[in-house]
């Protein structure tokens, strides 16, 4: 049995990494979170892209820890802003994650662009290193239009401000969507699909 350590605290995202895993029928494979194993100092995100902030915590966590390490780091990027709040999505209103603080300003920022220039893309990159020093580094990007205003209960961040292209979404925001059908179609189950050769050549090991 090998250990694969997400180098997150945040449940959903183990069960969401534990539902790629089974669906993929790869066995011999267990997924523990930062809360299975010895504290160690998580390194600040200091990257200047997705890839190189996932990096820097699944390096951290497999130096710490010796087991193969997978981090995902993500964000909203919004074309009318040249791709920000990019990798500073979680602390754009200045503080960290304060979502309807940072959802008011966004919005803000763009109410005078138009319906047909409101394109954005939510974006995972998920990074496995191994104790072998073997990195795997994958995108994932899910398109979307901003709205003017937010909508639905479900998710978190910026999902009540973005409606899927995606024909099933039919219109609704990401924050309307079941939790099912958002993993689905999300940015960060595309780039743990990605993954999944890896992990089962690590599960073989
Ligand atoms: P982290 O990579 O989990 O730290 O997420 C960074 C930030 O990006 C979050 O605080 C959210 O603001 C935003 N974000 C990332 N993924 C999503 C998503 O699926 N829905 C809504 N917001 C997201």
């Amino acid at each position: 049995m090998t250990t694969v350590l997400l180098a997150s605290r945040n449940a959903k995202k183990l069960a969401e990494l534990q539902r790629v895993v089974d669906a993929a029928g790869i066995t011999g494979l267990e997924v523990v979170g930062l809360d299975a194993v010895a504290e160690y100092p998580e390194e600040p995100e200091t990257g200047a892209t997705f890839e190189e902030n996932a990096l820097i915590k699944a390096r951290a966590g497999a130096r710490a820890t010796g087991l193969a390490c997978l981090a995902d780091d993500s964000g909203l990027a919004v074309d009318a802003l040249n791709g920000m709040p990019g990798v500073l999505s979680a602390r754009w209103c200045g503080r960290h994650g304060d979502d309807p603080a940072n959802n008011e300003l966004l919005l803000a920022q763009i109410s005078d662009v138009p319906d047909e220039r409101r394109g954005a893309a939510f974006v995972s990159a998920c990074a496995l290193v191994e104790s072998d020093g073997t990195e795997t580094v994958v995108r994932g990007e899910w398109r979307g239009t901003m709205l003017r205003g937010p909508r639905g209960a479900n998710g978190f961040g910026y999902d009540p401000l973005f409606v899927p292209d995606d024909a099933v979404a039919q219109g609704r925001s990401s924050a309307e969507l079941s939790p099912a059908e958002k993993d689905g179609l999300s940015h960060r189950g595309k780039a743990l699909a990605q993954l999944v050769p890896a992990l089962r050549e690590l599960s073989r090991r």
